[in-house]
C-alpha cells in the first residue's frame, strides 16, 4: 500500500489513536502541539514504533500546497488532495485573535448565487481529518505552533451542515484536550440554513460551539433568488430552528448577511429583518460581498450598508459590518480554486 492509500491518522477520534495510553499522548503531542508531520521527527516514540505508524497511518493529508498572501495580513491556502481535488483555508491573524476559516467539502451543493464556490457545484465531502489538517497546515506555513490558532470557523468552501458527521468529528478534534485544545466559545459553525441540522447540533452537549446562520435575506422571495438550490429550508422554517436551538442551548446566534447591491440592501428588509429577530438573542454581521469574475452580483454602496446597519440598530438590533479579508490574494472563498481547471469549488462570499 502506498502512503496514499493509507488510512488518515488525523481521521482517528483523539482517543482512539491507535496506540496505548503513554505513548498514544506523546503521539497527540506531536501532532498537534509541536505541528510535527513527520513520524521520523517523533523522537521521544521508539523507532520501530514510527516505523510502524508509518507503514499503517498516513499522516499529511494534503499532495501540495499553496499560500497567496494579502496586503491585509491574511493568507489563502489552497490545498490540492490526493484525488486531485482541491480547496481551501483563509488565515486571519489580525488584532489578537488568529483565526482559521477552513472548508468542509470541495464545492459546494447549496449553489448559493454571490458565492465563487456555489458556481463550481459539488465535488466531495471533506473528511475529518482532512478538515482538522488545514489547521496544522496553516500553523506549519506560517512558522507557529498550531494551538496558536485560538479560532476557527467552518465557513469555508462548503455547506458543513450537509457534511454533518465528519465535521461533528473534525470540532471534536480541535476541542480535544490533548488534541488541539481550542475552546468551544471560539469555534463557529456557519450554515446556509439546513433546519434539520440546527435541531441537531443543540442536541450535541458536549460540543458547545457557536452558531452562525447565513440569512442573507428576510423575505423568501430575495432568498430563493440568492440560495436557489432548495438546501436550505424555507426562513420561517430557518427561524423556527434558529428558536428552538436558543431554547435549548441559551447561546447567541449570529446572523451572516452579505450585502447586495438592489437585491437584498432595501431599507424594508432591514425592517423585516429586525422583525424577525425580534425576542432572540443574535448578532447581525453585515459583509460587503467579495466582488469574483463571473458574479452576477455586486457589493452594496457605502452608503446603503451605514443606511441599513443604521436602521438594524435603531430597530434595537445587535449589529456590526464585518470588512472582507484576502480581497487581493484571490477574494472570496472558492475564487482560487474556481481559477483552476478540475477543481470544484467557498462560503459567505466574504
Ligand atoms: S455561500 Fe456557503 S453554502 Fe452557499 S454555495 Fe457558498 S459555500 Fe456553499
Amino acid at each position: 500500500m502506498t502512503a496514499a492509500h493509507l488510512p488518515l491518522l488525523l481521521d482517528l477520534h483523539p482517543d482512539d489513536y491507535p496506540l496505548p495510553g503513554f505513548r498514544r499522548r506523546q503521539l497527540l503531542e506531536w501532532v498537534f502541539v509541536h505541528g510535527v508531520g513527520d513520524y521520523a521527527q517523533m523522537h521521544t516514540l521508539p523507532a520501530e514504533l514510527r516505523a510502524e505508524l508509518a507503514a499503517g497511518w498516513q499522516l499529511n493529508p494534503f499532495k501540495d500546497i499553496e499560500t497567496f498572501r494579502s496586503d491585509d495580513g491574511s493568507v489563502k491556502y489552497l490545498f490540492t488532495l490526493p484525488d486531485g481535488r482541491q480547496m481551501e483555508a483563509v488565515y486571519m491573524p489580525y488584532l489578537d485573535r488568529k483565526t482559521i476559516c477552513v472548508s468542509t467539502m470541495v464545492g459546494c451543493p447549496a449553489r448559493c448565487a454571490f458565492c465563487a464556490t456555489g458556481a463550481m457545484g459539488f465535488g466531495r465531502n471533506l473528511t475529518p481529518g482532512e478538515i482538522v489538517g488545514q489547521v496544522l497546515a496553516v500553523a506549519g506555513g506560517e512558522g507557529i505552533a498550531p494551538r496558536e490558532i485560538r479560532n476557527l470557523v467552518f465557513m469555508g468552501m462548503g455547506e458543513a451542515m450537509l457534511n454533518y458527521d465528519n465535521t461533528m468529528l473534525a470540532a471534536r478534534i480541535l476541542l480535544h484536550p490533548d488534541a488541539l485544545g481550542m475552546s468551544k466559545r471560539r469555534v463557529t459553525l456557519s450554515t446556509v440554513g439546513i433546519a434539520k441540522g440546527i435541531r441537531r447540533l443543540a442536541e450535541e452537549d458536549d460540543l458547545g460551539i457557536k452558531l452562525a446562520i447565513s440569512l442573507h435575506a428576510p423575505d423568501e422571495e430575495t432568498r430563493q433568488q440568492i440560495i436557489p438550490t432548495g438546501s436550505a429550508n424555507s426562513i420561517d422554517e430557518i427561524m423556527a430552528a434558529a428558536r428552538d436551538y436558543q431554547a435549548v442551548t441559551g447561546r447567541r446566534i449570529t446572523m451572516e448577511y452579505t450585502m447586495l447591491r438592489g437585491i437584498n440592501d432595501h431599507l424594508w428588509q432591514a425592517e423585516l429583518l429586525a422583525e424577525r429577530l425580534r425576542g432572540m438573542v443574535s448578532h447581525v454581521n453585515l459583509i460587503p460581498m467579495n466582488p469574483w469574475e463571473g458574479s452576477n452580483f455586486i457589493s452594496s454602496t457605502e452608503e446603503k450598508i451605514q443606511a441599513f446597519y443604521d436602521t438594524l440598530e435603531g430597530l434595537g438590533v445587535d449589529v456590526s459590518v464585518r470588512r472582507s479579508r484576502g480581497k487581493d490574494a484571490g477574494a472570496a472563498c472558492g475564487q482560487l480554486a474556481l481559477k483552476r481547471p478540475g477543481a470544484a469549488s467557498g462560503h459567505a462570499g466574504a
